[in-house]
């Protein structure tokens, strides 16, 4: 059955952008977050705003999750009177949450049991790459849901990647995030010893990006949010440190042995200067901070 009414779960800085980029691409689309100051956002693009979550997971084809913590997802997912009773239709769920692998297998072998679907697919690309349509997606899930959810994957990303089965979109976008958080560190670092040794900052980071220490965080994230102390990416920094948490838990349960990435993640929790509602971004900020004096 094709996917022509889509249900948006979570319409913050990811979930807005998304639910309007599927109402662009001609979609039905439907939202509902917890926080009711929403409505109105949502409402202004023309999104019908529900209520009452079992309300919308009773209407919808699909329904893409935005939400911060795999609990979230997974108390959506086994709602009472939710998506697990319903037996008129197969719904297909597109999580595109930073969530973690075993929780996804687990909600994609109790929604198939219902006659459902699960793809875990998270995003990268920001608020902005939502709000345009243009996110890089990593998808764990089965070929017939990839292939049935294609159209609503178009909407929101510029490239979607089936990476495998349920559970290796997490894996791959936790890999990812690893990297993003130790970068934000090494390169913070990098230009305080720049800095200190009296060369600018901003010197040290042109020669970076034409050099081969560059990454995506010195060639796009310093100079949009960090050099200009702007530090509005839309990402925080208590997301961040769940990403960090998620990949060192799944590390330990592989049984694979990560020194350094321990220390990012050490470095991410103990960061008492840095709040959880703070900009992630700030990691790198390479200018003086008392309490690290
Ligand atoms: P956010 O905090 O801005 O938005 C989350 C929204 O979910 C909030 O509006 C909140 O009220 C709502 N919510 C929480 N629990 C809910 C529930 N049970 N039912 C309905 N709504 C609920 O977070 P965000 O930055 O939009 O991130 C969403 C997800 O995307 C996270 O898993 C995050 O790790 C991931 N992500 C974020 C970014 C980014 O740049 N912001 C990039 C890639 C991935």
């Amino acid at each position: 059955m094709e996917l022509r009414r889509i249900g948006v779960i979570g319409l913050g800085n990811m979930g807005f952008g998304m639910a309007a980029s599927l109402k662009r691409a001609g979609f039905e689309v439907l939202g509902f977050d917890i926080s009711p100051a929403r409505r109105a956002m949502i409402e202004a693009e023309g999104i019908i705003f529900i209520e009452d979550q079992l309300a919308l997971l009773r209407q919808v084809d699909a329904a893409v999750f935005s939400l911060p913590y795999a609990k979230d997802v997974e108390a959506v997912v086994t709602a009472e009177g939710g998506l697990l009773s319903r037996k008129d239709a197969s719904v297909l769920v597109i999580d595109t949450s930073t969530s973690d692998p075993g929780t996804t297998r687990r909600l994609a072998a109790a929604l198939a049991a219902a006659g459902h679907g699960l793809l875990d697919a998270p995003v990268s690309g920001g608020p902005s790459g939502a709000a345009s349509g243009s996110l890089t997606m990593m998808i764990g899930g089965t070929e017939a849901d990839v292939a049935r959810a294609e159209k609503v994957l178009a909407a929101m990303s510029a490239k979607a990647t089936h990476v495998g089965p349920s559970g290796a979109g997490n894996i791959a976008k936790l890999v990812n995030n690893l990297l993003v958080a130790a970068h934000l560190v090494t390169t913070g670092e990098a230009l305080r010893l720049s800095a200190a040794a009296g060369l600018a900052p901003e010197a040290a980071l042109k020669v970076v990006n034409a050099a081969t220490g560059r990454s995506a965080i010195s060639e796009v994230m310093v100079p949009r949010w960090v050099l200009p102390a702007s530090f509005d990416s839309g990402f925080s920094a208590g997301l961040m440190r769940k990403d960090v948490r998620l990949a060192i838990e799944l590390a330990e349960e592989s049984g694979v042995a990560l020194p350094l990435s321990q220390h990012v993640k050490q470095l991410w929790q103990e960061a008492g200067w840095l709040a959880d509602q703070d900009d992630f971004t700030r990691m790198a900020d390479y200018r003086d901070r008392k309490e690290m004096a």
